[in-house]
């Protein structure tokens, strides 16, 4: 009797990993992509809460419910079963790539020799952030620039935090907090207020969203003084505004400019001195006259430093170079 020739293997059809950011936590602010990439897997991991988030899409897939402290493993699980043949979605609240499952799952895929040609291919979902959320829900607090800073010291050590918070809030942006406290993390957010409070007016608004789009929304507006006794956690993210934030019927808001160049109680007419479509006149060129005027004036660079706020051998350079004519440029944006 001879053994028959093996039957070849079926070549394993490659697999895939997608990360998937989910929103908020509604249902309608998920969006289609990321509701078809999670009926599309074979295979959902995540964190408990986000799996129970999107419970209603799971029947008859596996489950890999991970704890937050386990991400590395996630992520490991997720090429495990991207190599055999199997579609995973990694789900991460909000967006996957802010401070969350996208940069681990890279870095973890590099580790196991993972490159863009390999067969297990990776797609990256996007989706609302908290900060997109939680901004909806207060007004109009991110028209101007802005920027998040987490507070976790889990994987940051705190002069780096440190020093961002100090950063922005002398720059004066708009801050969206992630992580900003926790049952054993909470001192943290206390700093951060003491570090803003250097730069900051004590009356700056501060609103505090917890569960944006979540059944237990909350949403609360203080100040900057008085930001630390609220009542924050881990669902919650904290929005300071700028200088020239202001809150009105309840709504913050940060002005985009157009006071600057518009007189709105005017009907929106030019001010003395601007131009529709063109820069300010405080715009950089405008600037770089006044600065070589000061400059022809006898003002030194210190003092120029100074009177602008900008480092001094950024002034100097800037002197040296020659003003050229008023460039033509059009952005009147929406
Ligand atoms: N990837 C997520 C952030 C994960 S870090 C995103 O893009 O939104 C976790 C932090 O996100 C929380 O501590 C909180 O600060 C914020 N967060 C996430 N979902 C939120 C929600 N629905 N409402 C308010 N804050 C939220």
């Amino acid at each position: 009797m001879t053994t028959p020739p093996p039957i070849p293997e079926a070549a394993p059809t490659a697999g895939k990993i997608m990360l998937v950011g989910i929103g908020p936590g509604s249902e309608a602010h998920m969006t289609a992509r990321a509701r078809q990439a999670i009926e599309e897997a074979d295979t959902v991991i995540g964190y408990v809460t986000y799996i129970k988030l999107v419970a209603d899409l799971l029947e008859g897939k596996e489950i890999i419910r991970k704890s937050m402290t386990e991400e590395l493993d996630r992520a490991v699980s997720a090429l495990d079963a991207a190599r055999q043949g199997k579609k995973v979605a990694l789900i991460s609240s909000g967006d996957a790539g802010v401070y969350g499952m996208a940069g681990p799952t890279y870095e973890v895929l590099f580790q196991a020799g993972w490159t863009p040609d390999d067969p297990v291919q990776v797609e990256i979902i996007p989706g609302a952030s908290a900060l997109n959320s939680c901004a909806a829900r207060v007004g109009a607090p991110l028209t101007h620039d802005f920027c998040a800073i987490s507070l976790s010291d889990l994987l940051t050590p705190w002069p780096t935090i440190a020093r961002r918070l100090d950063a922005v809030a002398m720059a004066d942006f708009v801050v969206a907090l992630y992580n900003p406290k926790s049952g054993r993390r909470t001192r943290q957010i206390v700093e951060a207020q003491r570090l803003f409070l250097r730069h900051r007016r004590p009356d700056t608004p501060v609103a505090i969203v917890k569960s944006a789009y979540r059944r237990r929304e909350q949403i609360l507006f203080t100040t900057l003084d008085q930001m630390a006794e609220a009542d924050i956690g881990m669902l919650s993210t904290v929005l300071i505004g700028n200088s020239n934030t202001f809150v009105r019927h309840g709504l913050m808001v940060t002005p985009r400019g157009y006071a600057n160049k518009y007189d709105l109680e005017q009907g929106g007419e030019t001010r003395d001195g601007e131009k529709r479509g063109r820069s300010l006149s405080t715009g950089l060129l405008g600037w770089l006259d006044t600065l070589q005027a000061e400059h022809a004036e006898g003002l030194d660079i210190d003092t120029l430093a100074a009177r602008h706020r900008l480092p001094a051998d950024y002034i100097r350079s800037t002197l040296l170079e020659p003003v050229t004519a008023t460039a033509v440029e059009s952005e009147e944006n929406a």
